[in-house]
């Protein structure tokens, strides 16, 4: 069955299935635009389970657009921290800037208006659309295009050109009302059923609709990515003085902009990670270690921990190095701080360097008895 020839059907079967199985999720108890938006941008390439406590933090520091508004950024991107992607949260907070200046607070029902906001694709304007304000604007995220190839059997890597095409079969199948259901049931069926390895298509409540069950394909559709990662390898300085570390921010522009770090970088090609602190001890601080300095103090420099983290791009392995210094040329007071451990909580740090803090924390944390 085609399921542009019977929409009825098509969304009698899908709403009917989303109702009796859907997730009870913190923002399907609402219709509140802000929060729908916020979910929306937070469920980006993360899974739910990771979104909830971070969403329910969030409203608590930020319950309404206003409060985001007034709000530091570097406050935003702490409670950000450890979501990834931080330029989605910068974006939240110009954006919640600009609805506060120009639209007295409120979150447009209009397209092209959202759509100029900051962070503000074609998804998350969709999804803000139909979800909050129940207008007939059709999501293409990656489980309902995933849904939207099968039941066309769609063979093609999923271009700009296939999107267009299955918001084309998309938009006449919404519904009259309850537009912003129907899109999260699209959505939940790709994330429940239509799942991109092993879909359960015999509790497929669209099952009859589908070309790709019918011809066998569901596998194979859409085909997969492959996957460039880049790999990096960075060494870290952890510089302890009366109890307080030395950190710095990275630039406001560029990768995992203005965030915080421990002083280091990457290592070159052929440097061990001890040549390469010491390169960048040198390069960044102004700290001269010789070599013949690290053979007499040997415990000027050691080894802490290892940590990997996978980001967006890349995956990173950083090496981190406690560093006893006794003198450190003056620092700018702009970019270095010196700060407790505790106190790092008011920083928002990049993933990997949160592991090396996690590391520190436990270690001063007198034995259990
Ligand atoms: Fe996906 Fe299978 Fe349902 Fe087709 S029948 S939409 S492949 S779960």
């Amino acid at each position: 069955m085609n399921p542009e020839l019977y929409p009825q059907s098509f969304r009698r079967k899908l709403l009917s299935w989303y109702r009796r199985h859907r997730r009870d999720l913190p923002w399907r108890h609402t219709n509140d635009p802000y929060r729908i938006w916020i979910s929306e941008v937070m469920l980006q390439q993360t899974t739910v389970a990771a979104v909830i406590p971070y969403y329910r933090k969030w409203l608590q520091r930020f319950p309404n657009v206003t409060a985001l508004s007034k709000a530091p950024l570097q406050s935003v991107l702490s409670v950000w921290q450890g979501l990834g992607y931080y330029q989605r949260a910068r974006n939240l907070h110009a954006a919640s800037r600009i609805i506060v200046e120009r639209h007295q607070g409120r979150i447009p029902a209009d397209y092209s208006t959202l759509i100029k906001l900051p962070g503000f694709g074609p998804y998350t304007t969709a999804a803000v659309l139909s979800i909050a304000f129940d207008l007939p604007y059709p999501v293409l995220d990656a489980n309902v295009r995933r849904v939207g190839m099968r039941l066309r059997a769609l063979r093609t890597a999923s271009t700009a050109k296939s999107d267009k095409l299955l918001i084309d079969v998309l938009t006449p199948l919404l519904p009259h009302n309850h537009i912003g259901q129907f899109n999260q049931a699209l959505m939940e069926l790709g994330s429940l059923v239509c799942r991109s390895q092993d879909p359960s298509c015999l509790v497929c409540p669209v099952i009859e609709f589908c070309k790709a069950y019918s011809a066998g394909l569901q596998e194979i559709i859409p085909p997969p990515k492959r996957q460039t990662f880049k790999r990096i390898s960075a060494v870290i300085a952890v510089i302890e003085k009366e109890g307080k570390y030395l950190i710095q921010q990275r630039p406001p522009t560029g990768l995992l902009a203005g965030l915080w770090e421990f002083p280091g970088g990457k290592l070159e090609p052929g440097e061990t990670p001890e040549q390469a602190l010491k390169r960048e001890l040198e390069e960044e601080l102004g700290v001269l270690l010789t070599d013949q300095d690290l053979q007499l103090h040997p415990r000027n420099l050691k080894h802490l921990i290892t940590v990997k983290h996978a980001y967006t791009q890349f995956q990173v392995t950083l090496h981190a190095y406690s560093c006893r210094l006794t003198e450190l040329p003056p620092l700018k007071k702009s970019k270095y701080r010196w700060v407790t451990l505790k106190g790092m909580q008011r920083f928002p740090f990049p993933s990997g360097s949160a592991k090396v803090i996690r590391f520190l924390q436990n270690q001063k944390r007198p034995a259990s008895l």
